[in-house]
């Protein structure tokens, strides 16, 4: 194990990488999705639970995919199989037949592990017993449940103040888990609650909270299927919710139009072979988008505000555009909207997407000429200054044209994390609603403390301040999620203590505070049994859909507990007889912890009878059925400014990326297959004339450097790649590029890190 440090991290290792670079994939999926998964799957799993598993995967009252959070339909799911590639993939990290223990944390140092690359990291296999790294050792060693619950509460229990600890969720946790979590972090005195939605759809939520009084989409899957055009912005679908490509191709064959607007022709979105059909894979897949706008980075608010511009003008000459009774009936703020809106001028907002003028006409044209609009949107949208104005800023466009709370129209934003929608409907939140907590103290007759909490990016800073000191995460790999690697690193080692409920091996195990305890928990494909008998657990999908999933596979050790069992073990210790919740009661049987969960959350009355319907329950959604649950009951427009960043001289705007081969910070393999890119991952994508201009070459090697705020962050040996990307426009991997974004770039309102548009420097070293 060697590798040389990147010099602004001694947290990242750099190792040599020589990718090939390739032409992108023409269709996505098809047979080489399959053979990729199921090569995944035969190398890492054991055959006998593969077989198992994959019988059950995302079938109804099955196991849920712990990959993405898309939906699965509500009728009949097809037998070959509710999955993608991606995934197998994901099944295959969590159900590896290999594992490590004491001996194998023996053997290998803390240091000599932070040498290996994340890849490598999770190829280890699943942790098979709790462990601990004690003050000035080198090697994690086991230690008993009791013991570990006991360290924690005493490093709890002798903070000056709880909000002196943060803790954080990654969106895999069940809601189960998830309620029972943030039930013990406040009855313990703090909304220190910071999760991974803080750094994705953050801004999602207020946008839409704001506009239209619920913070998640408002269509279901059938809405895809019915919806007239459907504008996909800032997404890559074929990556990271690769199923959806199965909805879009239904709305294609029933004769919907799909827009694409992103910096790069990703090729999910340009064409897609259905794996399980012979036809599709005959005739080379369909074509899936009919109008590519490869807009600059950042150009969405320009785009959105040029294409209402060229609606009310159409409106002026034709009439029936702008939907007015649905205005007036549903809505305010149109005119104060409008009046804003026509201050603008449309050559310049055009100007600033860097597209031709005849595209974003196309494009407000099959807008005007239809009804039943759909906008799906994610990170491309949500990680921006202007993130929450790009959200609020969709919902002008469909409220201009009526297309909200109708079959086949309104907003979707596509959710990451399995879970990540659930758990912040079970309160895992830093500004919980005083409604929520006032129903938490009702139920469960304590005082949950009511100031808030911690973001990820202010948890970082206090912890790098030195003002939080315990850092807990249930589930995650918070050093590689987060912005500003060095920074996030240097806060994680000044905690006295930092805890990670896990299942594998992640960089985040090996930058560490004084303390660190590693506690192993069941993963969804593992079978649960507590007091009360077998156990499932539930989550939420993209669109709202509360459904059950029941591990079949026997653990990989019997040393693991369930992320309730944890929970419950760890407030047990830490609230003692302060605590007025039964957790050895509610651990026993999770039907209990929904009884609570129906007490306290609206919308899950009759939650155990109704979870046990196989395809799950809805859960409610005013914005769906154009009841809008804002103060007044009425949608808002709203005035939102346009981007006002300037690219210094010799800068290009940086956005982060996934590759095909990762799910979040989960890295599969070493290659990119539909971007044409196969082992490594150091790579920056940029467009050939800019590369022509300065006399740079393919795979020629580059550092990164950005100086925001005057600070010097720097990203060492990335290869050049050229690519379809609007000019001064980049790409690259996260978490590779983190450590340049900056952590107090981020999301007026979200506090999202700005992970999109990082202005950066390239360096050329040979
Ligand atoms: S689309 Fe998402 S949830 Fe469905 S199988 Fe693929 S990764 Fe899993």
């Amino acid at each position: 194990m060697g590798a040389e440090r990147d010099k602004s991290t001694d947290a990242i290792p750099i190792h040599e990488e020589n990718p090939k670079i390739g032409k992108p994939a023409k269709t996505a999926a098809g047979l080489k999705g399959v053979t990729a998964g199921l090569g995944h799957v035969n190398k890492y799993m054991r055959l006998s639970s593969a077989a198992k598993v994959l019988q059950r995967l995302n079938q109804k009252g099955g196991i849920d995919c712990p990959g993405c959070a898309w939906p699965d339909p509500d009728d009949d799911r097809s037998r070959l199989g509710e999955y993608c590639e991606n995934g197998l993939k994901a099944i295959a990290e969590e159900a590896s037949k290999k594992g490590i223990g004491g001996a194998f944390f023996a053997r290998h140092s803390v240091s000599e592990l932070a040498q290996l690359s994340d890849f490598e990291l999770g190829k280890q296999g699943r942790i098979l017993e709790p462990l601990i790294l004690l003050p000035g050792e080198s090697h994690y060693q086991p230690i008993g449940w009791d013991q570990a619950f006991k360290k924690v509460a005493q490093e709890l229990t002798g903070l000056k103040s709880p909000h002196e600890a943060v803790f954080y969720t990654s969106g895999r946790t069940s809601n189960e888990a998830a309620f029972l979590y943030q039930l013990f972090v406040r009855q313990y005195g703090t909304n220190n609650l910071p999760d991974c939605s803080n750094m994705c759809h953050e801004s999602s939520g207020q946008g839409l909270s704001q506009t239209l009084g619920i913070g998640k989409g408002s269509v279901t899957l059938e809405d895809l299927h019915e919806a007239e055009v459907i504008m996909v912005m800032g997404q890559n679908p074929g990556t990271n919710h690769p199923r959806m490509l199965t909805a879009l191709e239904k709305c294609k064959k029933n004769g919907g139009k799909i827009i694409t607007v992103n910096p790069l022709p990703e090729t999910g979105l340009l064409s897609f072979t259905h794996p399980q059909k012979v036809s599709s894979m005959l005739t080379g897949g369909t074509s899936l988008t009919d109008l590519f706008l490869q807009i600059q980075i950042n150009g969405d608010v320009a785009l959105l505000k040029a294409i209402m511009l060229l609606l009310l003008k159409y409106d002026k000459e034709q009439g029936g555009i702008v939907d007015r009774e649905f205005i007036e009936q549903k809505t305010e703020g149109f005119e104060a909207f409008k009046a804003d809106l026509e201050q603008h001028s449309l050559e310049e907002r055009i100007a600033e997407t860097g597209l031709p003028r005849s595209q974003v006409e196309a494009a407000a044209s099959l807008i005007a000429r239809h009804k039943k609009i759909i906008i799906c949107w994610a990170m491309g949208l949500t990680q921006h200054v202007n993130g929450v104005d790009n959200v609020r800023e969709i919902v002008n466009l469909l409220l201009l044209r009526g297309a909200i709370g109708k079959p086949g129209a309104g907003t979707c934003p596509v959710r990451g994390h399995s879970n990540v929608q659930g758990d912040r409907t079970m309160g895992i939140w830093e500004a919980p609603k005083e409604a929520f907590l006032n129903r938490l103290e009702e139920v469960f007759d304590f005082s949950p403390p009511r100031e808030h909490g911690f973001a990820v990016v202010d948890a970082i800073e206090a912890m790098h301040k030195g003002a939080a000191k315990v850092f807990l995460a249930m589930g995650g790999n918070f050093l590689s999620a987060t912005p500003d690697t060095a920074v996030t690193a240097k806060a994680l080692k000044r905690c006295q203590l930092t805890v990670h409920v896990s299942t594998k091996l992640n960089r985040s195990h090996l930058v560490h505070g004084e303390t660190a305890l590693i506690l192993p928990c069941l993963g969804r494909t593992e079978v649960d049994n507590q007091t009360g008998g077998r156990q499932f657990v539930t989550v939420e999908n993209s669109m709202g859909v509360v459904h059950s999933s029941e591990g079949v596979l026997d653990p990989c050790s019997p040393h693991l507990l369930s992320e309730p069992a944890i929970i419950g073990g760890l407030a047990e210790a830490v609230l003692g007889e302060k605590t007025t919740v039964p957790w050895t009661s509610l651990v026993g049987n999770y039907d209990e912890i929904r009884d609570l969960i129906e007490q306290v959350i609206p919308g899950f009355e009759d939650y155990n009878t109704r979870v046990r319907n196989p395809a799950g329950f809805y859960l409610p959604n005013g914005a769906r059925s154009g009841h809008f649950t804002t103060d007044n009951g009425r949608a808002k427009f709203s005035i939102n400014e346009l981007p006002q960043e300037v690219l210094p001289s010799d800068h290009f705007w940086m956005m982060t990326i996934r590759s095909h081969d990762q799910y979040n910070t989960t890295i599969y393999g070493m290659d990119d297959r539909y971007r044409g890119i196969q082992g490594g991952r150091r790579v920056v994508l940029l467009n050939q004339d800019d590369m022509k201009a300065r006399n740079w070459v393919a795979g020629q090697t580059v550092n990164l450097i950005s100086t925001y705020d005057g600070h010097k962050r720097e990203a060492l040996q990335f290869k050049l790649v050229p690519f379809s990307i609007p000019r001064k426009c980049i790409a690259t991997y996260f978490p590779e590029a983190n450590v340049l974004v900056p952590r107090d770039l981020y999301a007026r309102g979200s506090k999202t890190p700005a992970s999109k548009k990082v202005a950066v420097a390239i360096v050329p070293v040979d």
